[in-house]
């Protein structure tokens, strides 16, 4: 199954697209869309906003009206909202029929998805499932839950939607993801919710999404990571570059540095990091703590930068291209970059 969202297709052999979900207010328009154009440079592909009332309403016509990416709404509880994203422009809505009250109340907004051509995630969570009735896992719990969902919208003719099965265990996340992609092949959406701080989320959410993007389940995925959006963004697209499911952009060495290192490459990577990220170039680019070993160990580089007191030096393919003064390390990088 394809789902469209926007101009977008997931799902199928469509590549696998990279989402995240914005924590920041949006009461200055113009900074929300500069955002928006920075994580698309990044890589991401869709951006979620919780709309939670009707007094963010001409804002977020605005937003939806000037995004450079489709945009997702995400609504808890109340029908009408997921109505009114629709006509606001946002490409698909996030709901759980479980809280969104009676059945009815779900049948329109997939009502109106199908006629609108919008997009719908079903996006269920452990902690609000139907009560056990039959003590059920909890995974069988989600992917039934989530089937008879998709039944409810194909009662309707609506079949755009995306399906998502989240726990913070990491297990039953699998399990349910698994289990599901047995039984339909409506595109998933993949993430671990609420799995920590930076690092244990980021290292959770890998496990969990790298084993089955690499049984080719799942078609957008979100790092759910206690820290930035761009972290999420990054972590996703660099997921997807490592699997080999995304080719474009540049590949990082850093050494972790030991008791030889004669250069900061930790503080120069944080300070072109982001911007790096943002090139297009399918290049390698190393950060090496010291000259002994740093330009051997980073030789298959396509740039590389080390130093020692007040000299930094630039490698093209392992051979020394550039000594420079320290002071001048972050402007002669970027123009040795430029020339790859
Ligand atoms: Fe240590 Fe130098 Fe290797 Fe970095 S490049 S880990 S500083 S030996």
């Amino acid at each position: 199954m394809i789902a469209k969202i926007g101009k977008i297709e997931i799902g199928g052999k469509n590549p696998v697209t990279v989402q995240t979900m914005y924590d920041r207010p949006v009461s200055d328009i113009d900074d929300v869309i500069n955002q928006i154009v920075s994580l698309k440079a990044l890589g991401c592909d869709f951006m979620r906003f919780a709309y939670v009332n009707e007094s963010e309403r001409e804002t977020f016509k605005q937003i939806c009206q000037r995004s450079c990416m489709p945009l997702v709404a995400d609504i808890h509880f109340d029908y009408k909202l997921a109505m009114d994203a629709f006509d606001l422009g946002f490409d698909k809505v996030r709901i759980n029929p479980g809280n969104i009250g009676s059945k009815w109340k779900s049948l329109e907004v997939f009502k109106k998805a199908r006629d609108l051509g919008k997009c719908i995630r079903i996006g269920l969570n452990s902690g609000s499932l139907p009560k056990n009735l039959e003590n059920e896992a909890q995974s069988d719990l989600m992917v039934n839950t989530a089937l008879q969902y998709l039944e409810w919208a194909e009662s309707v003719n609506f079949n755009n939607s995306v399906v998502s099965l989240k726990s913070t265990d990491c297990d039953i996340t699998y399990d349910a993801a698994a289990k599901f992609a047995l039984q339909s092949d409506y595109p998933q959406h993949l993430g671990v919710t609420e799995a920590g701080s930076v690092i244990s989320s980021t290292v959770r959410g890998t496990w969990v999404m790298s084993r089955l993007l690499m049984d080719h389940i799942g078609s957008t995925i979100r790092y759910s990571i206690n820290g930035s959006i761009e972290s999420e963004v990054i972590a996703g697209v660099e997921l997807l570059r490592t699997l080999g499911l995304r080719k474009k952009g540049v590949r990082i060495i850093a050494c972790p540095r030991c008791g030889r290192y004669s250069f900061d490459s930790h503080k120069m990577l944080e300070s072109v990091e982001n911007e790096l990220l943002k090139s297009d170039k399918n290049v390698c680019v190393a950060f090496m703590g010291c000259q002994v070993n740093g330009p051997g160990e980073a030789k298959n580089a396509d740039l590389a930068i080390t130093g020692i007191g007040n000299k930094t030096f630039i490698y093209k393919k392992g051979e020394l291209y550039k000594e420079v003064d320290k002071k001048n390390a972050v402007q002669e990088f970027w123009k040795a970059f430029e020339e790859l």
